[in-house]
């Protein structure tokens, strides 16, 4: 069996304030905050998870906010934008949006799709793409942006690497992607049938300067895996053919293994299953601090260190506070 992802799982990247993340992520952007946890490997701090209602693998959006976090530089060796599908229509309303908010975004148009490019509050960048493929994702109908306008989940992530080969090679042989399209320095390639969530696109840039990862950049993105016992044999199998991949983690949502590409950039496999509504029912999600069964015992600890957020009633529509 050769390992074939049905697409991105989750992009995570660092960031700032947490509650500035927070208001750009759900007013702005109109995700929904779908988990509120701490950072399994440093749970002094926060972990935020954005994504549609339910936080469905391929609409995960997450950070690490450390507040005061100096800002990283964008460069080879990382996932330099990550972009997510809009439908076809919405790019003019986007623009007004943004506008609103004090975002001035720039709309671009490139190989048939139309895209609108932005920077979150610490300069992560961002896309909106209007595909010309329909995209049958149902949005999260949020107060701040109507569901007709949405985002339906991820788009695309650009990989930039000094030489591409190396990078395309383990996309191609090692996650079982396909290539679709070459254009100037980049190619895209795609998981399963393609369309919006499971396309990558590697740009070559020999002159790029190694990215920094810090405040306002991409930390690792992750593709999918269906179960437990296929990433055990896609582990595997990574193994096998030179990769140094780390144990099978419980991230209590699902479970991971990680290893960076010969490019730079580090690579997560996630499970779809169990999912966000493992502790907490889906009208609850985001609303409290959930930490996983080891960390329970230190929760009064970490919830003195982690900062204080308000979290918009609209994330939570249908839950009444008594
Ligand atoms: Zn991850």
């Amino acid at each position: 069996m050769t390992a074939r992802t049905s697409g991105l799982h989750h992009v995570t990247a660092i960031a700032g304030d947490p509650q500035r993340n927070i208001d750009f992520y759900i007013q702005g952007l109109g995700l929904r905050l779908v988990k509120r946890t701490v950072n399994f490997d440093d749970p002094s701090t926060y972990h935020l998870y954005y994504g549609d209602e339910a936080g469905r693998p391929g609409t995960l959006m997450t950070f690490f906010p450390w507040r005061g976090v100096p800002a990283g530089r964008v460069g080879a060796g990382q996932s330099t934008s990550t972009a997510f599908s809009v439908p076809q229509d919405s790019l003019g309303w986007w623009k007004d949006h943004f506008g609103a908010l004090g975002v001035e975004p720039s709309i671009t148009s490139a190989d048939g799709e139309d895209r609108l490019v932005v920077r979150d509050p610490d300069g992560l960048v961002l896309e909106l793409v209007a595909s010309s493929t329909e995209d049958p994702r149902d949005p999260w109908d949020s107060a701040s942006v109507p569901a007709e306008h949405a985002v339906r989940g991820q788009h695309s992530s650009v990989l930039t690497v000094a030489d591409a080969e190396s990078t395309l090679r383990v996309l191609i042989e090692d996650l079982g992607m396909t290539p679709v399209s070459q254009s100037g320095g980049r190619t895209r390639v795609a998981a399963g049938e393609g369309g919006p969530g499971r396309i990558i696109d590697v740009v070559a840039d020999p002159r790029a300067q190694r990215g920094l990862t810090a405040g306002g950049t991409v930390h690792h993105i992750a593709f999918r895996v269906p179960d437990q016992a296929t990433q055990e044999q896609w582990r595997r199998e990574l193994v096998e053919r030179g990769h140094t991949v780390t144990a099978i983690l419980d991230r209590q949502y699902f479970t991971s293994i990680y290893f960076r590409e010969p490019g730079g950039v580090l690579f997560e496999i996630a499970t779809d299953a169990p999912g966000f509504d493992v502790d907490e029912p889906l009208l609850e999600l985001g609303r409290s601090l959930k930490l996983p069964p080891w960390l329970e015992p230190t929760r009064e600890d970490i919830e003195h260190s982690v900062q204080r957020i308000t979290l918009p009633q609209e994330n939570n529509p249908a839950v009444v506070d008594r």
